[in-house]
């Protein structure tokens, strides 16, 4: 066994005998669904006054009608309650269409430039973990269905500690299937060179945890953001954590 492997078996053991560990990115690298809140606000805070609509958009409008909502059901929704009717339109809809599918599709602008103002700090033990892999020598990749990853890594600061990243700009390209579908996985683990059954997923959402465990993967981690110990250990989490840091021992 090489020094560092030994340096990886004292410092996150649960993690020593495998050769690679693949992340998914938002909940789990980077806490992104408060980007998504911000710029949800922003997009209708900006719409609101140029329409004129009242009452005032509030936090607690993204939870009664956004948060886990498709997002042109959320926008239609969230016009409904202030009385404003528009037509539904299409999804190919410019941006700038007053529909509910331009509305909808009008936020991932916003999305994007609120990223670049404000950036988007990694979650301190997620980026803890992959600096200690990467010192052992443990290959990392990142596999996100969103087609936002790169920007998202960019203005996270960590884009250049992941050689081979599969988001959903690829999964698009090459028409993969997305998770629960193992395939993202799959295709990650084949770029990076590694066995599955002998690499490592870690994610947040069910769906992911999903498709770690349908590609076979030797170890599914999934990290407890709000989705509930027992529903990831009921997708197939073999083991399951608060925080990325837990993995590590205290006494690096
Ligand atoms: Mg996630």
């Amino acid at each position: 066994m090489t020094d560092t492997r030994n340096a990886l078996r004292r410092s996150a053991p649960q993690l020593a005998d495998y050769d690679a560990v693949l992340f998914d990115l938002d909940g789990v690298l980077t806490p992104t669904a408060e980007t998504h809140m911000l710029a949800w606000q922003t997009m209708f805070e900006e719409l609101f006054e140029a329409w004129s609509i009242a009452p005032a958009y509030t936090q607690q409008d993204y939870f009664d009608h956004l948060d886990g909502k498709k997002r042109y059901d959320g926008v239609a929704s969230l016009l409904r309650s202030r009385d404003v009717e528009v037509p539904w339109g299409t999804p190919s809809d410019d941006p700038s269409a007053d529909t509910v599918c331009g509305i909808g599709n009008r936020k991932n602008g916003v999305f994007l430039r609120v990223l670049g103002g404000q950036g988007i700090a990694p979650y301190p033990g997620s980026l803890a973990l992959v600096r200690l892999l990467m010192s052992c020598g443990v290959p990392v990749s990142v596999v996100s269905s969103s087609k936002n990853a790169r920007p998202v890594l960019a203005a996270a600061g960590i884009e250049d500690l992941f050689p081979v990243i599969v988001d959903g700009v690829v999964a698009e390209e090459r028409h993969l299937p997305s998770k629960p579908a193992p395939d993202v996985f799959l295709v990650a683990a084949k770029e990076m060179g590694v066995e599955p059954a002998r690499s490592v997923v870690v994610e947040d959402a069910t769906s992911g945890v999903a498709s770690g465990a349908a590609g076979g993967f030797g170890l599914v981690i999934g990290v407890d953001r709000g989705a509930g110990s027992s529903a990831l250990r009921d997708a197939g989490a073999h083991l399951v954590v608060k925080d990325l840091a837990d993995l590590m021992e205290d006494d690096r």
